[in-house]
């Protein structure tokens, strides 16, 4: 069969990266990339790094008000749509692109295809649980990473198109991990040009949430946090607070936080796997550490991924330095039996799946 893919942003290149191995084997695949991540280290790195197939479309489209973002992404599949006249579209995660992919096929009649279904935080002020909630309940089949997906979407009626395939995540988080040797590829690239040598015991930050980022409160706090812990932070700044974490590290005299340029997949994961703990606000982070067995502080209000939260092996902080020191020196107990992410085949599953329905 015939599937047109429709990804823009980092995390979806990640996915696409697992998938799209398998899903070629057997199916075409038609690779369209909206532009909604575009600069070489939001997007080309991965393209390179993770042997991602070219894409057939480049939408070009980035930047403006999430209405503007959407609205020109979706006039713009729907022409790929048209003239490609795919069996099904499929899409990852959350993502303006991921809506507007979903939205320009369902109004055409071809059926959608959505991985990573099902995660709720239970409020529309996120900009993401929009793009979710829409997204699965235009959706033909519905492919969720975890059992607390394949309950929400029970909950919403869309069970019977629910599968719980597992997280392609982990599929990529092992693949590639296997090909790293758990070390970042050399040096790591400095925010302000330089090399910066790997520390023997550091933690790892990540923040770019827009509730983390639309002022300099939250990530202040999250950066003061890191400076009173007994190892250095790497932190690769997101291009949405590159200015405020420079201006931050002036501001509260930074020295024990590198600021380093957005790194690649293969050296994210280890340095994931190499930190003593992580902390982050990303959905993708906070699994790999899961993965990973590292411990994990989400500084965020809502449980996205509830199956990493027993045992407190990922627990929640406000944005509060004082909250998340304090929930860094927590001892998680690790879960012994069954992944609740599946067993690193879940790409296949899905490919077997729609074997299956078309
Ligand atoms: N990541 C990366 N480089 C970085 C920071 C993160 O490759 O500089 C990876 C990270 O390991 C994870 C993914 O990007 O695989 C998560 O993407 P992001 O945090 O942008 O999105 P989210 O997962 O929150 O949707």
């Amino acid at each position: 069969m015939k599937i047109v893919t429709v990804v823009g942003a980092r995390p979806q290149f990640i996915k696409a990266a697992a998938m799209s191995r398998v899903l070629r084997a057997a199916h075409e695949e038609v690779l369209v990339h909206t532009g909604q991540h575009h600069d070489p280290q939001m997007s080309d790195v991965f393209f390179r790094e993770l042997h991602i197939p070219r894409p057939d479309y480049d939408l070009g489209i980035a930047g403006g008000t999430h209405a503007q973002m959407t609205a020109r992404m979706l006039t713009a599949v729907e022409d790929v749509l048209l003239k490609e006249k795919p069996d099904a579209l499929l899409v990852y995660g959350d993502t303006n692109s991921t809506l507007a992919g979903a939205l320009a096929a369902v109004k055409l009649h071809i059926p959608v295809l959505h991985v990573e279904a099902g995660n709720r935080l239970g409020t529309m002020a996120n900009p993401e649980e929009v793009n979710r909630i829409l997204t699965d309940h235009m959706a033909a089949m519905l492919f969720a990473c975890v059992p607390s997906a394949m309950a929400e979407l029970a909950r919403e009626g869309l069970g019977e198109r629910a599968f719980w395939v597992g997280d392609p995540m982990l599929d990529a988080f092992r693949y590639y991990s296997a090909q790293t040797g758990g070390k970042p590829q050399g040096a790591l690239p400095g925010l302000d040009g330089q090399p910066v040598t790997l520390p023997k015991r550091f933690y790892y930050l990540t923040c770019h949430r827009e509730e983390n980022t639309r002022d300099d409160a939250a990530l202040s706090q999250i950066l003061l946090a890191m400076e009173g812990l007994p190892y250095p932070t790497l932190y690769p700044v997101h291009p949405r607070n590159r200015d405020a974490a420079l201006r931050l590290r002036e501001s509260l005299g930074l020295r024990h936080v590198t600021l380093l340029q957005p790194i690649g997949y293969l050296d994210s994961v280890a340095l994931v796997a190499g930190a003593e703990r992580v902390v982050t606000d990303s959905g993708g982070v906070q699994r790999e550490a899961f993965f990973a067995g590292v411990p994990c502080v989400t500084v965020f209000d809502y449980a996205v991924w509830p199956e990493t939260m027993a045992g407190q092996c990922n627990v929640l902080a406000t944005p509060d330095a004082a909250d998340i020191a304090r929930k860094l020196t927590l001892t998680p107990i690790w879960p012994q039996e069954g992944n609740p992410f599946g067993d690193g085949h879940a790409c296949e599953k899905v490919v077997a799946l729609l074997d299956t329905r078309f």
